[in-house]
């Protein structure tokens, strides 16, 4: 932890409290008070289960999306939480209502809307995602929603929610939605989710095709950028295999990416953004209880939900003012060197007898197996899953992975090799979404190396 971080939070916190004091000062209700040694012993505790987490800041935890926000992003967040803003309405919490709209402008300009969209922040991508499904419903009541075997689980769990009809789309030999297959769809589809950066591989799906599809036939397209949506940053890297899937965003109808995942947010961080501000009209409501002092757009008139942290906006506005939506600076520079690990660590990957790499990764994740001697899919799982566990046992020369199912089938055509005697088949996967990934990643197959000799 940054001692330079924790010194400015009490600085600034102790500004705050002098504007607190500046309403005149009052004694706290005995109600609210703990004796200090019962709070000492309770937050001993706490610390102790805390250290039940696994090492999520640390370049060997190479395994889900997980990672700590940055320093400044919490320290924002935890002196705008010592008053709480609600974001719901404008008198909620005034600054944090308009650092929202600033932050969401951001957004929506790295999106390529433009100034014309409609969009705020929410707490998850889930929640992003439902309300662009709910506006999808509303303009197109009677049709379902398409998306990929790769989409995130939670579409299908939305579609029910809504009481949509939800149409699977199988995945191609890459792993992203077959076209073939959604042109031959059956059932009315109404609108097609895109994923951009699947949350398995990170894969990115054939936008600029579908598109062209669904302009003809007169249907929405819902972009699912939850995990790649600020890759768009990066969209001309030289690691970025095709800018035109990125740069077909901006005609797309909806667009959701999650600050808590890439862009360095705690959780509870989402956005949705619509190109057609009009949408705004499925929203109206006239609750009695939000109080509308002003004639500016509240914030709660354009969301689904109601109550939301206003320490997200602020953690999200001061993170933003630091680490600008550049290519070459800011946010841009942290995610080139996650774009640049997961290349590395592919060609290193490629070298080693003792791996094999699926795929050539479109953004940080990268999955692959261990190379056994009976090479079926059943002794890969077993091997995959002892790496796995092994990795975990020691701390300071560890490795913490996750762990990915397959189908065996799709397995197959991609290592026809690999006797298939299992009906799925479970690989290694790692998201390297911090920049210090790419510095260790040489450490990181070295100990991939260990594990495997010590698991054979
Ligand atoms: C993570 C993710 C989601 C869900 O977002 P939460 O913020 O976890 O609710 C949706 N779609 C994709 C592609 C994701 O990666």
């Amino acid at each position: 932890m940054d001692s330079s971080t924790l010194s400015l939070l009490i600085n600034k916190i102790r500004e705050l409290d002098e504007w607190r004091d500046s309403f005149g000062t009052y004694e706290l209700d005995k109600s609210q008070h703990v004796p200090s040694d019962e709070i000492e012993t309770v937050f001993d505790e706490l610390v102790d289960r805390l250290k039940g987490n696994y090492p999520f800041h640390h370049p060997q935890y190479a395994g889900q999306m997980l990672k700590p926000p940055h320093d400044l992003a919490w320290a924002a967040y935890a002196l705008a939480m010592t008053i709480n803003p609600n974001n719901h309405a404008l008198d909620g919490g005034p600054p944090s209502s308009e650092m929202e709209k600033e932050v969401v402008r951001k957004l929506a300009k790295m999106a390529g809307y433009g100034d014309i969209y409609l969009g705020h922040l929410t707490s998850s991508g889930t929640i992003a995602n439902l309300e662009a499904l709910w506006v999808a419903r509303s303009s197109h009541p009677d049709k379902g929603i398409a998306y990929s075997s790769a989409a995130h689980y939670t579409h299908q769990r939305m579609c029910q929610v809504l009481g949509m009809q939800g149409v699977e789309i199988p995945v191609n030999e890459r792993g992203v939605m077959d076209i073939e297959a959604l042109k031959n769809a059956s059932g009315n589809i109404g609108t097609v989710v895109v994923t951009l950066g699947t949350t398995g591989m990170g894969l990115l799906e054939d936008l600029p095709e579908i598109l062209n599809f669904c302009k003809e036939n007169n249907i929405r397209v819902h972009v699912d950028a939850a995990y790649g949506g600020f890759y768009k940053l990066l969209a001309h890297h030289r690691l970025m295999k095709r800018p035109e899937v990125w740069e077909a965003v901006d005609q797309c109808d909806s667009f959701v990416t999650d600050p808590h995942k890439h862009g360095l947010q705690p959780y509870g961080c989402g956005c949705v953004l619509f190109k057609d501000p009009a949408v705004g009209k499925f929203y109206k409501h006239d609750s009695p209880y939000t109080y509308f002092s002003s004639d500016d757009l509240h914030l709660g008139e354009i969301s689904l939900e109601c109550s939301r942290a206003g320490a997200a906006a602020v953690a999200l506005w001061t993170t933003l003012k630091l680490f600008p939506l550049k290519k070459s600076e800011g946010l841009g520079l942290i995610l080139e060197q996650c774009l640049t690990a997961a290349h590395d660590f592919y060609l290193s990957l490629l070298d080693s007898d003792h791996y094999q790499v699926i795929q050539e990764p479109d953004l940080d994740i990268v999955v692959y197996f261990p190379i056994t001697d009976e090479l079926t899919t059943s002794s890969i799982t077993e091997r995959s899953r002892k790496i796995f566990t092994a990795g975990m046992k020691s701390k300071k020369s560890g490795l913490h992975l996750s762990l990915y199912r397959m189908e065996s089938n799709g397995f197959s055509t991609r290592f026809p090799h690999v006797t298939v005697d299992t009906e799925t088949v479970t690989v290694i996967r790692s998201v390297l979404m911090k920049p210090e990934h790419r510095s260790f990643i040489p450490e990181l197959m070295e100990r991939l190396e260990t594990l495997w000799k010590q698991t054979d």
